[in-house]
């Protein structure tokens, strides 16, 4: 098996075969102190072991209390995608042994999630998909292992407890999605909705959001689900996409020669492009899953739940639709604006700024030059939204060309200079008034005879050359459109005389 697959996402295996993926994620919740103790979740950087106390390190005796946040942000995501909540739910100990696991359990949830039949809809290049979500619960992160190499050189496994009970939130779909692109859209619509109602950073580089996508094939038109395999250790959009394709182009390969699939859990290779075999998953695991006997029940009571959905911002769904139907912006303006927070504060307060201004040519200015500004320098820049309203209102009166007022804007986010300052300092201002050109324009018409030959014989591109005169003479800030007229005009008027 080549590694083409990673290469054409959606390829001949879909035409013969439907795939049936559903995804899994764990995010970290966005929470000052840990899930059951008070420790501080601030530990990137820190020194392993230092964010630990009794109840995280799962000494015997040690009691849990609940984090009441981490439960609002998990109802707070049921709210978002349109999930329904229980009156009550309880926890639930999953039993199973690992080195990153001291208890011998973690504390999740089972039967009664705090969410259940929620949906994501988001848009693909195939049009809108709509993914169900099955369940959301809450639980506790495990610790971390990490692999190196002791003082004489020997493999050692050791462990940091920084991450172990941090607040982590399953989420899973149903097997609704049917290819690789719309498996990294989910991933990306769910994390631009954490991300908007403050659940979490999910960042995925660092761990906050990890994916794990469930994938079989079926051949077309029929309805039993094939042999399922899991596959993990995705850490970017991008690995999400291309290892659900190769896994897509692999088991069709499989199928195709006939070969049995097994049940397995495969792990993603980026730099190899494929995936590989970790585990296999004969049996379902066994957890033998019980009530955890130091924690009450939790009571979701209404007047909790109705201040959690009050308080839920404007989601991204609702925003782009917005931007669309009221903004008139398109369907491709909005979702960069909605997808980048920077880009997106900036169109809203540019919009603010630039009373009579239209959003379109705002959001035109927003997703194309400060974006390649701001990616090209690899990093925040600085752009005053009441400069930018000046900026555009300045483009739509025509009194500076979209080449100066980009150069205008790159200044501006160098200097911080107000525009009316900038474009006074480089002479940019455009002369629009066909009476201020007008000296020029009999210049331009003396000193190029010929050219005004050209034009009265009829020779269309001449007239652009005496533009370029004009343009030349004014150092670039003529009016180009009034320029040709009043050259027009001009010619006309002494064919005439
Ligand atoms: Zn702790």
């Amino acid at each position: 098996m080549t590694t083409t697959g990673a290469a054409r996402p959606e390829s001949a295996a879909l035409e013969r075969y439907e795939a049936v993926i559903g995804v899994e994620v764990h995010c970290q919740l966005r929470t000052a102190s840990k899930m059951f103790c008070s420790c501080s979740t601030a530990y990137d950087g820190a020194r392993p072991n230092s964010h630990v106390c009794p109840v995280c390190l799962g000494l015997p005796g040690a009691l849990p209390v609940i984090n009441r946040r981490a439960v609002e942000l998990v109802l707070a995501t049921g709210a978002a995608i349109g999930a329904e909540t229980p009156d009550a739910t309880r926890w639930d100990r999953k039993n199973y042994f690992y080195p990153d696991l001291p208890k011998g359990y973690q504390i999740s949830q089972y039967d009664l999630p705090l969410a259940s039949a929620g949906a994501l809809s988001f848009d693909t290049s195939d049009g809108p998909v709509t993914v169900r979500i099955t369940r959301a619960h809450l639980e506790e992160d495990t610790a971390k292992l990490v692999h190196g190499a002791g003082p004489a050189g020997q493999r050692v496994s050791l462990v940091d407890f920084n991450r172990s009970g941090v607040p982590l939130m399953e989420i899973v779909t149903e097997p609704d999605i049917r290819t690789a692109e719309q498996a990294r859209r989910y991933a990306e619509e769910l994390q631009l909705l954490l991300r908007t109602i403050g659940a979490s950073d999910a960042d995925m580089e660092r761990g906050q959001l990890r994916v794990e996508a469930n994938v079989s094939l079926r051949p077309r038109g029929s309805e039993p689900f094939g042999t399922r395999v899991e596959v993990k250790n995705m850490n970017s959009f991008r690995s999400v996409e291309h290892a659900v394709a190769f896994e897509i182009e692999r088991q069709a390969a499989a199928l195709d020669a006939g070969e049995a699939l097994r049940m397995e859990t495969r792990g993603w290779a980026d730099d190899r492009g494929e995936t590989y075999h970790m585990r296999s998953k004969e049996t379902s695991d066994d957890y033998r899953y019980f009530p955890e006997p130091d924690l009450p029940p939790l009571r979701v009571d209404a007047a909790w739940l109705a201040q959690i959905r009050a308080e839920l911002p404007e989601l991204p769904a609702a925003r782009r639709a917005r931007y669309r139907d009221a903004l008139g912006l398109s369907a491709y303006d909005a979702a960069v604006l909605v997808a980048d927070a920077d880009a997106g504060h900036l169109f809203e307060a540019t919009v603010a700024a630039g009373k009579g201004l239209e959003p379109k040519p705002i959001a035109n200015w927003v997703t194309g030059d400060y974006l390649r500004i701001r990616n090209a320098a690899d990093g925040t820049v600085a752009v005053d939204p009441a400069a930018l309203a000046a900026l555009v209102g300045l483009v739509a009166e025509g009194s500076l060309n979209r080449t100066s007022a980009r150069e205008v804007l790159e200044a501006h986010v160098a200097t911080g200079e107000g525009v009316d300052a900038i474009v006074t300092r480089l002479g940019l201002r455009q002369i629009s008034d066909a009476g201020a050109l007008g000296k020029v324009v009999d210049e331009v018409i003396a000193a190029n005879p010929d050219a005004v030959a050209d034009v009265r014989a009829g020779r269309a591109q001449a007239i652009g050359f005496l533009v370029g005169q004009v343009m030349k003479a004014t150092r670039g800030q003529a009016n180009a459109a009034v320029a040709q007229a009043a050259l027009r005009e001009r010619l006309d008027a002494t064919e005439k005389g």
